[in-house]
């Protein structure tokens, strides 16, 4: 008997890390992915662990029998604080805002001199990242389902952006995803939190940690660190524009620029310095994120909106100007219905993939719609008409998956930002 197996469940990038990192303690790792066709015989008795991927159900049978045999399951997040437990932690969960936010607090916080390490649900598997000692950071953006798989995380920092319904497929429940994440606060020494919509003033209501409070849709000067009418954020005594910030456009954003600049400040504590490097956040890719401006057209990569309420956040960010809207894939369950009240500020849209007659229902009779079905159709048609404008904006914003045309949302806004360079040239 050999009883120093773990079973890695799931065999995308964080499993291969998984593997990777238990072979170089010595374990035996038997590898279950039903995709990939791996089904190893298990002998129970020898296995110590599972690591299971964040994207499988804690209903799948190997995590049902691990859970029978008094079998502790964990996350490559878990295996990460084992690996490096003297370095501090910053995790960062909500529905949206995310990825920004967790990017935009690694970048202040490198600038600001600190060893720091960027991961998680953000696209880079936990266990890849680099071994930090004590004065290192690591800032991890953990999804649902992460925080409903790991244990008792320690984390020295928390940033909760916001809850609106998501995921329910999974968690069966909007109270059952909330608790999912609140799971973050388990173990946390300190949180900053948007309280913005009700879901998150409920948990306000409830965290037991040192937190500070943001409000930036609200506007409720109450918080700790609010962002009034005009853009500007209050913290104490001090005042900050944020309609400065080219690579953080929009409301929203600004709700990710107060989490990252409470959380940093707290580490830091020197308020202008956090702004400073906040001003040089070079955004993230995929997410309104401005290409170039040929004759006088912004051309704006929003590859990463995959559904109308992410959609939304662009159109908001650009009304005032002409827009020559992108959009299509293969289309959301609600389509882009609750988008009706934008349609008339769009000055045209080019409709692509699947999605394209369904949309063109959808828009007939409120505005100009051309069917390009290929997004080098749509580029090349949108740029030929804004051209012609003032002040004019060529947004890909889909409202759409991608897999019908693409590999994945990346995939999309990459084939848009070399079709761009191309019009350059
Ligand atoms: P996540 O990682 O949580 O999916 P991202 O930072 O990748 O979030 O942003 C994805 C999209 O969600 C953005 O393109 C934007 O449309 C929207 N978004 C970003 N931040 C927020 C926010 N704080 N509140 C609401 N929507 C947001």
């Amino acid at each position: 008997m050999n009883k120093n197996t773990y079973v890695v469940l799931g065999y995308e990038r964080s499993g291969k890390e998984s593997e990777k990192h238990l072979l170089s303690l010595g374990h035996a790792v038997l590898v279950h992915d039903d995709h990939q066709n791996k089904i190893p015989d298990i002998k129970w008795e020898d296995v110590i662990g599972i690591v299971q991927s964040p994207g499988i159900t804690p209903s799948h049978p190997i995590s049902q029998a691990a859970k029978q045999h008094n079998i502790p399951i964990y996350t490559d997040i878990d295996l990460l604080q084992k690996r490096s437990p003297q370095a501090k932690y910053i995790g960062i969960t909500g529905t949206n805002g995310k990825s920004t936010t967790t990017a935009l607090i690694g970048h202040i916080l490198k600038e600001a001199g600190l060893k720091t390490a960027v991961g998680g649900n953000i696209g880079v598997p936990a266990l890849s990242l680099e071994q930090l000692d004590t004065n290192g950071w690591y800032v991890l953006e953990l999804s649902s389902y992460q925080l409903e798989l790991s244990h008792r995380l320690n984390l020295d920092v928390t940033v909760w952006t916001n809850i609106s319904p998501d995921h329910l497929e999974r968690h069966g429940t909007i109270e059952n995803y909330v608790d999912a994440k609140k799971r973050m606060f388990d173990a946390a020494k300190w949180a900053c939190l948007a309280i913005d919509d009700k879901y998150s003033t409920n948990i306000n209501q409830q965290l037991h940690i040192p937190h500070v409070t943001i409000a930036s849709e609200t506007i409720n000067p109450r918080a700790d660190i609010h962002v009034d009418a005009e853009g500007t954020l209050h913290f104490k005594e001090l005042t900050f524009d944020c309609t400065t910030l080219q690579n953080l456009k929009g409301r929203h954003n600004w709700q990710n620029v107060a989490l990252a600049f409470a959380a940093t400040n707290h580490i830091l504590q020197d308020p202008k310095k956090v702004w400073q490097h906040i001003q040089t956040f070079p955004g993230l890719s995929h997410r309104q994120q401005r290409i170039a401006i040929i004759n006088s057209v912004e051309f704006v990569n929003d590859s990463k909106a995959t559904n109308a309420d992410a959609c939304e956040k662009a159109l908001k960010t650009y009304l005032g100007k002409n827009i020559f809207w992108i959009l299509g894939g293969v289309a959301k369950t609600d389509g882009i219905d609750s988008l009706s009240s934008y349609f008339p500020h769009i000055k045209k849209t080019y409709l692509i993939g699947e999605a394209q007659e369904r949309f063109a229902e959808t828009l007939k009779d409120l505005v100009p719609i051309e069917k390009c079905f290929t997004l080098e159709k749509a580029i090349s048609h949108a740029y030929i008409d804004a051209k012609e404008e003032k002040n004019a904006v060529v947004l890909l914003s889909p409202a759409c998956a991608s897999f019908d045309q693409f590999r994945d949302y990346e995939h999309r806004g990459e084939t848009f930002i070399e079709l761009v360079k191309r019009i350059d040239s």
